[in-house]
């Protein structure tokens, strides 16, 4: 398996440290607000990856943290903890804030098909080992304090800018809205690792340290976290390319300044999710999220799909009618996959076949559009039905597109001796509500669900279930 690692800027054979395993890191959200669908790209992305890596073989453990304390609203240590304006936004506890933004996160992730990292961990559970990571750097004379927060000094290391590609300017700290740099810092990329003389009277979260009462910086959370539940080495490190600089950077500085050796082989980055007027962003146009999608009759697989259709390496521009053409094509695809006749028995040498060309192909950097293809390819595929939905179910072990599964969910749906009965009511409904007789639609829905059954108005019109 090849993958493009930003280390090197090159296509690599993927070679794990340990053979058949792979450690495999993601950073997690901030848990301060809801995650919009640009966000999501990177995760779809990374879920693809590791589901490759498992299809191709490996034994693969994937760790995620979860940042509830720390973030500032600059990466570069500047501005208000992201945690705290979210809980005066919301007039609650930062607690709850974090509790809620992880449950709507992990509801996208099932929404999405993307499977739970092997291990979750918050940051504010790892307090004892931030320490620890801080006083070895002090120790090794890679960390300083001034103004009473410990900061790490990045001329102490041979080569900072790890990723090779950056200019100067690209490395300006404190360049965002009106925050001001840190005047502590002896070197303007220097970092903090551990904030003791909060700029926030109202900081929520403190704990005792070394240093005084305080909290951790950002960065030291995936480095630590990482390294609890992987040890010093680990195979790839994911992300969306907006970490790059200055998050992955400082990751590795502190890293690899603690364990003294390289800590990781591969850095997997995936491109912008844009929309129309430029980078999506929080505070620019309609906040896009899996909800809203789903609000205007988007499948959050169509999503997935329209995501699949493009290459992780490329920016990918986002438009309701670009979404629309893939929930389309999805949609036609899906109906194919339905009707491959269930006939024959499988054919272990095909689906074999199959499986090690797909692995070849899509395994070329993740390629991700050509596995889209090669459904189509299946689908014309000279062997019997059986032989057909034996490979499409192995492809969707990686692709996630619930070509099958979702399915055999509907189908039971069509048959029953009442579905006449039930058309003729939601054509009863769909006249009432057209015209305008809101109480009398509700009423039919009312009569439906007592009979067990669950209405859905999408965009393509009403769909049912059975409850
Ligand atoms: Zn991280």
């Amino acid at each position: 398996m090849q993958i493009f690692n930003t280390l090197t800027r090159k296509k690599e054979e993927f070679v794990p440290n340990e053979p058949g395993k792979v450690k495999m890191y993601t950073c997690g959200p901030t848990v301060y607000h809801f995650a919009h669908i640009g966000n999501l790209r990177s995760y779809i992305c990374e879920d693809v990856l590791e589901k490759l890596l498992r299809f191709s073989g490996y034994d693969v453990k994937r760790v995620m943290n979860i940042t509830d304390v720390g973030h500032l609203s600059s990466d570069a240590d500047t501005g208000e903890d992201k945690m705290l304006s979210g809980a005066k936004r919301e007039h609650k506890s930062v607690m709850e804030i974090a509790k809620y933004y992880t449950d709507a996160f992990f509801s996208d992730f099932a929404k999405l098909n993307i499977k739970m990292p092997d291990v979750v961990e918050p940051a504010t559970n790892c307090i004892p080992e931030f320490i620890h990571m801080i006083e070895v750097l002090l120790e090794k004379g890679y960390a300083y304090k001034a103004g009473e927060n410990i900061y790490f000094d990045t001329s102490k290391l041979d080569k900072y800018y790890v990723f090779g590609n950056m200019s100067e300017e690209d490395l300006q700290v404190g360049v965002r809205e009106d925050v001001t740099e840190d005047t502590n810092k002896r070197n303007k990329n220097d970092f903090v690792l551990w904030f003791t003389k909060s700029k926030f009277e109202d900081q929520a979260l403190k704990w005792p340290s070394p240093w005084g009462v305080g909290y951790p910086g950002w960065h030291i959370e995936c480095s630590c976290i990482s390294m609890k539940h992987l040890g010093e080495r680990m195979d790839i490190h994911c992300g969306g390319i907006d970490n790059m600089f200055p998050h992955h950077t400082n990751e590795i500085a502190q890293s690899e300044a603690f364990v003294g050796h390289k800590w990781c082989n591969y850095w997997f980055h995936v491109h912008h999710l844009n929309d129309e007027t430029g980078k999506m962003s929080k505070s620019k146009g309609e906040f896009l999220t899996v909800s809203l999608l789903e609000e205007k009759g988007y499948d959050p697989i169509a999503y997935r799909f329209f995501v699949l259709q493009s290459h992780y390496r490329k920016p990918l521009t986002f438009s309701y009618e670009a979404l629309g053409q893939a929930a389309d094509t999805y949609k036609k695809l899906k109906d194919r996959v339905l009707r491959i006749p269930e006939e024959g028995s499988i054919d272990e040498a095909a689906v074999k076949e199959w499986h090690d060309k797909f692995a070849e192909i899509v395994g070329n950097d993740v390629n991700t559009a050509m596995g889209i293809t090669l459904l189509y390819d299946v689908l014309k595929a000279d062997v019997n039905g059986a032989t057909k939905r034996a490979i499409i179910a192995d492809y969707d072990t990686v692709l996630g597109l619930r070509l099958l599964t979702e399915a055999a969910a509907e189908a039971p749906a069509a048959e029953g001796e009442d579905v006449a009965e039930i058309e003729a009511l939601i054509a009863e409904r769909t006249a009432a509500k057209k015209a305008k007789d809101f109480a009398k639609a509700d009423a039919i829905r009312d009569q439906l669900l007592g009979m067990g059954i669950v209405l859905e108005d999408t965009r393509e019109g009403v769909k049912w279930k059975r409850a």
